[in-house]
């Protein structure tokens, strides 16, 4: 039996022999007969000394003849002293060795019921030892899926696929914030239960999270601290903070319900302070990591002056427009912008001059285009607007006004007006002009140079078509006419 060897591998001792006396009733009376006899024999012996019998004949007046008479005189005399003799042996020898059995099975039962117990937080300590194997495998492997998620997305489904495999009962809302100006960003739930509304978590995250404390790392608590941690009859709650040292970016609130009495979440749920920190830590890490990787990349599409796309993302955006017009047939239109004597302002105002123009502009441009529409700086003092959904006649009508808003623009630098700025633009349209990139881009830039041609400050369409107001050119510094 199982009991029996945990009993010898707990106390380092062979379990104790029991004595056949007490389980061998026979034996006890083999031992009774013997005695008897011992005591026969002696007093057969001793019966010329000790008459004892005698006397109680003569009281009881009985007449035996002496052959007789002897033999019940030994008789009753072995069953006298052996009535005296047994109770002392009983006493001295066999009623200490029964009550040494009854002690031996006393601390025997003790024992069993000692190594039952041990056995049984043995087994819990080994049920526990290999959850944890499970949660921390699972948390490893957790880690090494984020490394592949490109979006908060692809975060979210591991955190949801892998704690919902881990602990079914589990039910989670992720919340993510955008630490400049604490608005949510992202917001997920999965499970049964919906632990926080959008709004609580938000409200949570502002006052557990307050500014002061986000943008100094050594204040924020570490990120193994739960912001709040319940748990109340059957049920359990926990709410991570998610940050790195430098920044913040949102909260993991978990929620089970158990049973109190124990079951494979409730006993558990206190001793896994290393898992959730873990799990928040590494969350935080990976959602830092893609926000730095997406800043990279807009980088790379951003023109750093003016902060509008540029070239690289100019060129993306016409092929993917074009591949959506191929299945779906319909036009945009592309609008090359050129300052006018762009030069001038930095001769004049110096470099940083120009570079107030040029910011001036990128700005009311980026504000000038709908939505879906783009902007992007191609290079020094040369725009291009894409503008998606118009034929000819929308775009050239597009461009003129564009013409019209930057000629009444008021450009000031260092407190000084720069004067009139005015742009040369050319219109193409897909596919009139073009059904490529290159060929579009071409089309564009000869029907912009076309305006320059025909004086500048005017709008022309490509193949030379040209339309638009030939205004007079004010050089800068001017003041603008009317
Ligand atoms: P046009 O009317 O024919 O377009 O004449 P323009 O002076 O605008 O054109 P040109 O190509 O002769 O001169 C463009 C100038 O723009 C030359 C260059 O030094 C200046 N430039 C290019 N990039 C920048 C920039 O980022 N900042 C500033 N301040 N100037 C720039
Ligand atoms: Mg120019
Ligand atoms: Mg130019």
């Amino acid at each position: 039996m199982f009991h029996k060897k945990t009993l010898s591998s707990f106390d380092g001792s062979t379990p104790p022999k029991r004595s056949g006396l007490r389980s061998d009733p026979i034996k006890l009376l083999v031992i009774l007969l013997a005695t008897i006899m011992i005591v026969e024999i002696l007093v057969m012996v001793a019966l010329s000394q000790f008459d004892m019998a005698h006397g109680m004949f003569v009281w009881l007046g009985l007449d035996l003849p002496d052959y007789q008479h002897i033999a019940f005189e030994a008789v009753i005399d072995g069953l006298l002293l052996t009535l005296i003799v047994f109770p002392v042996l009983y006493v001295t020898v066999f009623k200490d060795i029964t009550d040494k059995n009854k002690l031996l099975a006393d601390s025997e039962a003790r024992l069993e019921e000692r190594v039952e117990d041990r056995t049984r937080a043995l087994d819990q300590t080994v049920n526990r030892l290999k959850r944890r194997q499970n949660e921390s495998s699972a948390l490893n492997e957790t880690i090494h899926k984020f490394q592949f998620c490109e979006t908060t997305d692809a975060v979210f489904r591991v955190i949801q696929d892998q704690l919902s495999e881990l602990f079914p009962s589990l039910s989670g809302n992720l919340l993510l914030v955008d630490d400049e100006d604490v608005l949510p960003t992202e917001y997920y739930c999965w499970g049964e239960m919906k632990v926080f509304q959008e709004e609580e978590l938000l409200d949570l995250y502002r006052e557990k999270t307050p500014k002061g404390s986000r943008l100094s790392g050594e204040t924020q608590a570490s990120p193994t601290d739960p912001l709040t941690s319940e748990k109340s009859a059957g049920n359990w709650r926990i709410c991570l903070p998610l940050h790195t040292r430098t920044k913040s970016m949102g909260l993991l609130a978990l929620q089970a319900s158990f049973d109190p009495t124990g079951n494979e979440f409730g006993d558990d749920v206190d001793h896994r302070g290393h898992f959730w920190g873990s799990l928040a830590e590494s969350l935080a890490m990976s959602i830092s990591n893609l926000r730095l990787r997406e800043d990279l990349s807009q980088q790379a599409l951003r023109d750093s002056l003016t902060g509008l796309y540029n070239r690289r993302y100019l060129t993306d955006f016409i092929d993917r427009e074009i591949q959506k017009l191929e299945r779906a047939p319909g036009s945009f239109g592309v609008l090359m912008i050129d300052i006018d004597h762009f030069k001038t302002y930095n001769d004049t105002y110096g470099h940083a001059g120009g570079d107030a123009v040029l910011m001036t502009l990128g700005a009311m441009l980026n504000s000038w285009v709908r939505r879906g529409d783009i902007i992007t700086r191609n290079g020094g003092e040369e725009f291009v607007a894409i503008l998606t959904g118009v034929d000819e006649r929308a775009a050239m009508q597009r461009a003129e006004d564009l013409r019209l808003r930057i000629q009444a623009l008021n450009i000031a630098h260092e407190g000084r007006d720069l004067g009139l700025v005015t742009v040369s633009i050319g219109v193409a349209v897909y596919p009139e002009h073009g059904v490529d990139r290159d060929e579009l881009i071409h089309a564009a830039d000869s029907a912009m140079y076309a305006s320059k041609q025909a004086g500048r400050n005017r709008v022309s369409l490509a193949e030379a078509t040209v339309t638009g107001a030939a205004e007079a050119f004010d050089i800068p510094g001017q003041r603008k006419a009317g």
